[in-house]
């Protein structure tokens, strides 16, 4: 087993220079950097192709790495089998053995590794108990409800007491109602059991509810981890800002830079005032920058950091009313809290324009 360097934390995971290059050429994954704090629920998140279940596959052993270095608690697992890294992988509910009961399909990965029936049984009812499936025991998956087999599942991975848990989309199976409840039940369980979980989604909001540390992947690397809320308020990049959405990029070119402060000439004459770091920006630089939907207001035709365009749609969402502009800067969307819509509501066609504050726009510093 993978020996832990004195001092380390459990479930500490450390991927450097991490690179899959597969026999056919594609190369899934290319040079990914990423620490997951022990005890952390980290979401690995992107679109079909970005190479997150290739690294998952690796944390687990289940793919060796081209190049690079996989930490576990601060050894390096890499070369090592699948069970001796103190990982688990689980498995969407409909791996279950459908003729076994909720006991036995529990007990299966101690059965595998050759432990006694009656310690498999004891561990299993333990495990059974964490996810609060007792009563059910001796039932067969076929007799359990979508969520409670997720549930199995979940007591399937964690007999084996690991440090860190691997979920691939294990929600994608389940319909809405039940893939929201469970989103909820799994951020519980991690939380319950402490230890570290490392879970593959393509789904932002899915992403954003559970985990302590987003990492969004694209094109085999990853473009920004950090916090859910950082994410949303602070993307660094246009990409991460239009993958996660809610946000308006825009951008303009450089006509002062000061203290802090650029003023920038975006399309169609439209004037922008940007908090900048600390480093003057060259004047003529065009600079790209995120407003959020949802924290634009009616503005006047032509004040600064403002746009105006024609409403091309206006759609009802319960809590706020979406509207859509086109403007020389191309689309523009507001969310408009739905009480205060309807004391000014737009039509359609008509000219409107949305303004924010200053402080509200986030520069942009790659594409
Ligand atoms: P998805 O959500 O569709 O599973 P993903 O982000 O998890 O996508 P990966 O499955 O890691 O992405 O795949 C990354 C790239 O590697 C893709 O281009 C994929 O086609 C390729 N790939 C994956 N597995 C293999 C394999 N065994 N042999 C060759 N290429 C592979």
């Amino acid at each position: 087993a993978a020996v832990a360097r004195a001092g380390a934390a459990p479930g500490a995971v450390e991927l450097a220079g991490l690179v899959k290059r597969y026999p056919n050429g594609t190369l899934a994954v290319d040079g990914v950097n990423l620490r997951i704090p022990p005890g952390s629920y980290c979401c690995l998140l992107g679109p079909s192709g970005c190479g997150k279940t290739t690294t998952l596959r690796m944390i687990a052993g289940h793919e060796e790495p081209s190049e690079g270095e996989i930490l576990i608690d601060g050894a390096n697992v890499v070369g090592q089998p699948p069970r001796a890294r103190g990982t688990a992988m689980m498995f969407q509910s409909y791996a279950l053995f459908p003729h076994l009961s909720v006991r036995d399909n529990v007990a299966f990965s101690l059965r595998v590794r050759g432990v006694g029936r009656a310690e498999r049984l004891r561990e299993a009812d333990r495990v059974i108990e964490q996810v609060q499936l007792t009563a059910l025991a001796t039932r067969l998956p076929g007799q359990l409800s979508g969520g409670q087999q997720q549930r199995v599942a979940l007591a399937r991975a964690i007999i084996t007491r690991p440090r860190v848990l691997l979920l691939d989309e294990p929600l994608s199976a389940l319909d809405e109602f039940l893939r929201l409840q469970m989103r909820a039940e799994l951020k519980a369980m991690q939380q319950q059991l402490g230890i570290t979980f490392i879970h593959v989604t393509h789904t932002q909001l899915e992403a954003v509810a559970v985990a302590d540390q987003v990492v969004v992947m694209a094109d085999g690397g990853i473009r920004q981890a950090a916090t859910a809320r950082a994410i949303y308020t602070q993307p660094d990049s246009a990409y991460v800002a239009r993958f996660m959405g809610g946000q308006n990029v825009l951008s303009g070119v450089v006509e002062t830079s000061e203290g802090g402060i650029a003023t920038l000439r975006g399309p169609g004459g439209a004037g922008y005032v940007l908090r900048i770091g600390t480093q003057a920006m060259p004047v003529g630089r065009t600079v790209a920058f995120a407003v959020r939907r949802d924290r634009v207001r009616p503005a006047t035709d032509g004040a600064p950091n403002s746009i105006t365009g024609q409403v091309r749609a206006v759609e009802y969402q319960g809590t706020f009313v979406k509207v859509t502009l086109v403007a020389p800067a191309g689309d523009f969307v507001a969310y408009v809290d739905e009480g205060a819509y309807f004391r000014a509501p737009v039509a359609l066609g008509s000219t409107a324009s949305f303004g924010w504050d200053m402080d509200e726009a986030h520069q942009l510093t790659t594409e």
